[in-house]
């Protein structure tokens, strides 16, 4: 069989695009009149994929869930598949007699070149494949600076999508699917939801997985909060004052363009706050430019993008790690943050700064240590951003944060956590010590400790490491890389 301008039926492969509307690989299905089959298929981490974690596999259940009832309502079906792509798209093509598969484009390794093999094999096999953008902006390589190459830099690639992005129509869901029933697996039997402990329990309440409830998290925020953005989002203690759009855009419930036309509306339509809302559309442009540094260093997620800091002298210390993963640190802001990342899937921004901050410089622990953290606990967690992240934090990255700008604990906590609610509402132990000591408690009188209710030591740790001992010791480290480098 040849390949054909106009396929009778093809497979839709959904990745990491979980949405109906706005998809440009099921909109060029549905606008060549094609029946069909829309497919997701959970791959095999032996193919050398990075394995999700357990806060990513949480929230993929319930999206998928909700994608499949979406489709339903349409009369479709979403397959649902276990194992090798290949092998499952080959199975799938007998078995469905379809001529063509299309998909949303992949930046990371091993799957671009899983899906450059698939390419082929296909088009040995005299069959058509078409891949789109379904998940950014635009692609990692859109954007080039004057001298040629990708931008290192954030600000000027901001400034360059900001003047020249023009988001796309946006392209309507199918009104209708094949209806064609192809066997597949059930989504309930693939153990996503954790059992044996169900320690999901604070996601439900916070958190609507699937396109409708990304549509609602966006709506929700424009209709308020993103007035006050630019001002608020650096306040953990302010409810909303961030979109929690994060899991929703990483899983594709929604489209970045889907974001940027309804925020260019509102302020072609007169929004007071315009600069609020660029601040809020270059944080988006944020993800993307995480994603140019990937792509253009697919190995990003464990090796420094700066290779200076390969002789970094980093610590190992098991203890502390755990400590710092359980909130235990002794500093209230980071065990704060680090409790409301395992409650919740999910972490204020600053928050993240300044717990991957406290890692990285005052414990001297590899930064890939806590990203592999956030990986298994976040709910967005992302290959570009969290990597682009950290490695922001730690020093080592692109357009990064200098390793000698360490980050107070104390004094962050004061300055973001203003009113003291977000470290009262995650170290409940420390709930009655007057706001004057709530991020120093150890500098509270022995008499106000008492009064709160709290015996340093046992109901609340001491500090891991004293600041400015900390502060130092990451100095010197930093003093003795450079000193390598010479
Ligand atoms: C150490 C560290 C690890 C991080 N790991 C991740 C991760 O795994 N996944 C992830 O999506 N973000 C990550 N971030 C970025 C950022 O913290 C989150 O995107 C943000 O907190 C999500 O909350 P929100 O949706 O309310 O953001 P908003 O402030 O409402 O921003 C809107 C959107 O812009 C994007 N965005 C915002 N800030 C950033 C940023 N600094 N870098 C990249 N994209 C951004 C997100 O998609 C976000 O949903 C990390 C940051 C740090 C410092």
């Amino acid at each position: 069989m040849l390949a054909q301008d106009n396929p009778n039926s093809v497979i839709v492969w959904f990745r990491n695009d979980l949405r109906i509307s706005d998809h440009a690989a099921l909109a060029a299905a549905a606008d060549a009149g094609a029946k069909i089959y829309p497919v997701y298929i959970l791959e095999n981490d032996a193919d050398g994929s990075r394995p999700l974690g357990g806060a990513s596999k949480w929230w993929l259940d319930k999206s998928l869930k909700s994608l499949r009832s979406d489709i339903s309502e349409r009369g479709g079906k979403l397959i649902c598949r276990k194992g090798d792509a290949s092998k499952v798209i080959r199975d799938l093509i007998q078995e469905t007699g379809a001529d063509a598969v299309f998909w949303g484009r992949r930046y990371t390794q091993p799957e671009i070149d899983r899906d450059a093999e698939i390419k082929q094999q296909l088009k040995d096999d005299g069959l058509e494949s078409r891949s789109f953008n379904t998940t950014l902006l635009t692609e990692p390589w859109a954007y080039q600076t004057t001298t040629g190459g990708y931008y290192k830099v954030f600000t000027p690639y901001w400034r360059s999508v900001r003047d020249s992005y023009e988001a796309p129509d946006p392209m309507g869901a199918p009104d209708s699917f094949a209806g064609v029933g192809i066997d597949g697996d059930e989504i309930e039997d693939w153990g996503l939801h954790p059992t044996k402990p169900d320690w999901s329990t604070g996601f439900d309440s916070l958190w609507t997985p699937g396109e409708a409830g990304a549509q609602e998290r966006l709506s929700d925020f424009l209709d308020g909060p993103v007035r006050d953005y630019e001002e608020m989002r650096n306040r953990p203690d302010v409810e909303d004052g961030t979109s929690g759009l994060s899991p929703h855009l990483h899983h594709g419930e929604i489209s970045p363009a889907t974001v940027w036309r309804a925020v260019m509306g509102r302020i072609n339509r007169g929004l007071k706050q315009e600069e609020s809302a660029l601040s809020f559309l270059s944080e988006i442009v944020w993800r993307e430019f995480s994603y140019v540094l990937l792509y253009h260093n697919p190995a990003m997620g464990r090796e420094n993008y700066n290779d200076k800091f390969d002789a970094m002298s980093w610590r190992s210390s098991k203890s502390d790690l755990e400590r710092w993963q359980k909130g235990q640190t002794g500093y209230p802001i980071v065990d704060a943050g680090m409790r409301q990342l395992w409650e919740t899937g999910w972490m204020h921004n600053r928050v993240r700064m300044i717990v991957a901050s406290l890692l990285t410089k005052h414990l001297l622990i590899h930064w890939a240590d806590g990203e592999d953290w956030f990986w298994d606990t976040l709910v967005d967690a992302d290959p570009a951003s969290n990597a682009a992240g950290w490695q922001w934090t730690a020093g080592s990255g692109a357009d990064a944060s200098p390793y000698f700008r360490v980050f107070n604990p104390i004094t962050q906590g004061q300055k973001f956590d203003k009113t003291g609610e977000y470290v009262r509402k995650w170290c409940p132990e420390l709930a009655k010590l007057p706001q004057k000591h709530l991020h120093a408690p150890w500098e509270a009188g022995k008499d106000v400790l008492e009064k709160a209710g709290i015996e340093l030591g046992a109901t609340y740790p001491k500090p891991i490491i004293e600041h400015k001992a900390g502060r130092q010791r990451a100095l010197d480290a930093w003093e003795s890389l450079k000193e390598k480098q010479d």
